[in-house]
């Protein structure tokens, strides 16, 4: 796999990096996609490869209307092999059983309705493909384009960061290049968009994902619940 040669890695492109994965391994395929931006972007770059590829999303039950709009409108035009992740329990069992967690606890509503669909579904594929900056966030900041990550099971699974070092404006250029239609809430002033309930906007103009939980947390769990492997 091309992770042995990291400088490698480091210094090549999305594109190039793409096909250099694609053409090392034959593992099943995946990206998550949460239809931000950055995640249009490693899409409409994987998509034309990889015409088939499952585009995990995850249903939580709590994004904006506009966000399950988008959805719906991209996953049609680009005839996407949607799969919606859902939770266990639905949003009224959840609130029915332990109130509503977001405001009370948003870890765990988190792990129920990010992680824990996430954890199984990447049971099926050996490839993870993500739309992952360094630039968004401090926990961001030492990532590599590719990582071996060591799921609770005790699979292991390649995660293939390949915007890492891009900065937004790249992000930026790349949807305009290409003529791709954003999540309209980025027009609204949000720089970085999940659930209605926890995301504001920013705290702090520098850190695009301080309006996230009201600042209180900077990730849901999805990008740290698997080890990564060195
Ligand atoms: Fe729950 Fe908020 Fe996490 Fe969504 S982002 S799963 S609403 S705590």
């Amino acid at each position: 796999m091309t992770s042995q040669f990291p400088e490698i890695v480091e210094s090549l492109s999305p594109e190039a990096l793409l096909d250099r994965v694609l053409a090392d391994s034959s593992g099943r395929v995946s990206i998550t996609c949460s239809f931000q931006a950055e995640d249009m972007a490693v899409l409409h770059m994987l998509r034309s490869r990889v015409p088939e590829v499952p585009v995990l999303f995850l249903d939580t039950g709590y994004h904006f209307a506009e966000t399950y709009a988008y959805r719906d409108r991209m996953a049609a035009a680009w005839k996407l092999n949607l799969r919606n992740l859902t939770p266990a329990m639905t949003v009224p069992e959840q609130e029915g059983a332990f109130g509503i967690l977001h405001r009370t606890d948003p870890g765990r509503c988190c792990q129920f309705r990010k992680v824990e669909p996430l954890m199984a579904a990447l049971e099926g594929f050996d490839l993870w493909f993500t739309g992952l900056r360094r630039e968004q966030s401090p926990t961001r900041k030492n990532l590599k384009k590719i990582e071996r990550h060591l799921l609770p099971s005790g699979r292991s699974i390649d995660k293939i960061n390949v915007l890492a070092d891009w900065s937004w404006s790249q992000v930026s250029e790349y949807v305009t290049r290409h003529g791709i239609e954003v999540l309209p809430l980025y027009h609204l002033g949000y720089p970085s968009i999940g659930c209605e309930p926890c995301t504001g906007l920013p705290l702090d103009q520098s850190d695009p994902r301080s309006g996230r939980w009201a600042g209180k947390k900077l990730e849901c769990g999805i990008h740290t619940f698997s080890k990564l492997e060195e």
